[in-house]
């Protein structure tokens, strides 16, 4: 085939696709131009989910009139100048790209005043071919109006997705930026609707209750780190938690990126705390010097590339879990942990194993220093042999330790316990205990589907299904643990789990699916137990790794010491 130099216009469509993907993509590279400008307030005008206009306003240095033409050209910025600057790069764009993509599938206009012009200038560009400079009265700083985005490349406007979701990209846009920017005003407006609205007096957690709503705002706890690579913002405590890693948003020097080794850092510091197949939810603004990362990897710059990812992956991993473990929930008696966690300095806490984890670390860091600071002893994850006293309520066991009271929830302790035993058996193989009589079921299409694909894994647990006709499979075992069940049951309890999160990482998969059957086969509350099996459940649980909390985080019980119940009944003054 003869090689032909592709037309200008051409050549520009394809560079934009790389840039202008959806509605979503213009707003960002118009709001971080805004951003660059210095803006203080941005306004943003956006109908028919994008596809009819997108206007934004800002205040910012604006463009003169002669450079208006540069402005729109491909390749041409105020940003940088020497190959050498890239590695400097303290600005959010530096392409000289967005403008031209966008004038090239829409029709722009651009009205901007410089600081000491007397009027501002106007310029339409329309399908990359651009009009004449006219001079208009405008407020200081620039416009910028979009209409009929990808009016000129059909392809495109078939790949988007329904308005709800491009609106909703773009609000989640924004929202985030001007989370990361709480120093500037910005207000969206969708179809006449505002969405939203900040005020821009720094108040971080203001603009987080417009986002998550008030009530998940006030539980998330605010972090910092101030070493040479800084850390700021906002996590969720461990009893908050979504099903998918959506809601975990990390900006480095003031852009947004989407890092999957970032995000599994930040999982990973939350430990065993979370539910299996839980997340958590973040907003973590990293700062760095400019030179410690590379910005120039991706072409809507939505990704980066650390020179040492290592020490930025632990300053976000420090950072997490200093306060969680400042701000670890307390069960105790006034306030059970169930209906009202507080956040307050540990007396009892879960996650023991993961705090004596941290000490050492800190201990490390710090030398000699930790060494004489005086840190209260940490007990250790293992519970202490205990003396079964009874049951309660058909769900809870109590008992007596050298060390005070335990109150045993019967079924997250059952859940721990059947956890382990099973990942115990798994480096063998896990027991299957083959039905008598198969049974068939018939799932939705989309949850067969899952299940046609996860059929080969279920093996490794103990299920022993076929593809037995569309949408339907037979069900020939099931884990020896949950012989005796409704097999049936079993298996839509694990396919439901799968429909929570649409990919799961691998290595999370057996977790999931072993807690899952767990869950399921683990006595319930309400069931009562006879002494003996009281007595077996405590003692499996005192020879587990992590006694106490279920596989899916939660304590499995709550601990009330000598010291507590002596305060409590008033015998000895508070300390
Ligand atoms: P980049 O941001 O990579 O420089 P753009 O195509 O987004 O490339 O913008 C080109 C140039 O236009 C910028 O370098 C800047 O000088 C100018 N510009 C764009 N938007 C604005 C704005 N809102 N306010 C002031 N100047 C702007
Ligand atoms: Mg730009």
């Amino acid at each position: 085939m003869a090689i032909r130099v592709l037309a200008d216009d051409v050549a520009s469509q394809i560079a934009a696709g790389e840039v202008v993907e959806r509605p979503a993509s213009v707003v960002k590279e118009l709001v971080e131009n805004a951003l660059d400008a210095g803006a203080t307030t941005i306004t943003i005008r956006v109908e028919q989910a994008g596809r009819k206009i997108i206007e934004i306003a800002d205040n910012g240095t604006g463009i003169s009139s002669v450079e208006l033409p540069l402005a729109i050209t491909r390749h041409a910025t105020s940003k940088l100048r020497t190959a050498e600057d890239l590695f400097h790069i303290r600005s959010l764009g530096f392409r000289g790209e967005a403008l031209a993509s966008i004038g090239s599938v829409a029709r722009m206009t651009v009205i901007s005043r410089e600081q000491n012009a007397d009027l501002g200038a106007r310029m339409l560009i329309e399908g990359g071919q651009s009009g004449q400079v006219t001079s208009t009265g405008i407020p200081i700083g620039t416009v910028i109006r979009v209409e009929d985005l990808f009016y000129n490349v059909p392809a495109r406007l078939k790949f988007l997705k329904s308005d709800m979701t491009e609106r909703n990209q773009i609000n989640n846009l924004v929202m985030r930026y001007a989370l990361a920017y709480p120093q500037v005003r910005f207000e969206l407006e969708q179809d006449g609707k505002t969405m939203l609205r900040t005020a821009g007096n720094n108040d971080r957690r203001e603009i987080l209750a417009q986002l998550y709503g008030v009530d998940v705002a006030r539980q998330m706890l605010e972090v910092t780190l101030e070493e040479d690579i800084r850390v700021s913002g906002f996590i969720s405590p461990v009893a908050l938690t979504r099903s998918n890693r959506r809601e975990i948003t990390f900006f480095v020097n003031g852009r947004w990126v989407q890092d999957a080794a970032l995000i599994a850092a930040l999982i990973q510091a939350y430990h065993t705390l979370l539910m299996i197949g839980r997340y958590p939810l973040a907003v973590l603004f990293i700062q760095l010097e400019p030179e410690e990362v590379d910005v120039n990897v991706h072409p809507a710059k939505a990704e980066v590339r650390f020179r040492s990812p290592d020490q930025v992956f632990s300053a976000v991993q420090r950072t997490v879990k200093r306060a969680l473990l400042a701000y670890s929930p307390v069960p105790n008696v006034n306030t059970p942990y169930w209906n009202a966690p507080v956040y307050q300095q540990r007396v009892v806490d879960p996650a023991w194993d993961m705090a004596a984890e941290l000490q050492a670390e800190q201990a490390a860091e710090l030398g000699s220093e930790a060494a004489t600071s005086p840190q209260p002893a940490l007990p250790s994850g293992k519970v202490p042999l205990l003396r079964l006293v009874g049951q309660v309520g058909a769900a809870y066991l109590v008992a007596e330790g050298p060390d005070g009271l335990y109150l045993i929830d019967q079924h997250a302790a059952h859940e721990r316990v059947l956890f382990e035993k099973m990942t115990r058996q798994n480096q063998q193989k896990i027991a299957s205990q083959t039905l008598l009589e198969p049974a068939v079921i018939v799932l939705p299409p989309q949850s067969a589907h899952l299940l046609e694909q996860q059929v080969g894994i279920l093996t490794n647990y103990g299920f022993d299904i076929e593809l037995f006709g569309p949408n339907t499979f037979r069900v020939r075992g099931v884990p020896a643990i949950l012989a005796g069940s409704d097999p049936a049951a079993a298996v839509r309890v694990v396919v439901e789990d799968f429909e929570e999160d649409e990919s799961p990482l691998a290595n999370e998969i057996e977790a999931r699916i072993i807690a899952r059957v767990c869950k399921r086969a683990a006595v319930k509350a309400g069931q009562v137990l006879a002494n003996d099996e009281q007595l077996a459940l405590l003692r499996d649980l005192e020879s587990c790794q992590s006694p106490r909390t279920c596989p899916h985080g939660r304590p499995t019980m709550i601990h009330l010491s000598v010291d507590l119940l002596e305060r409590q009944f008033g015998r000895r003054g508070s300390r």
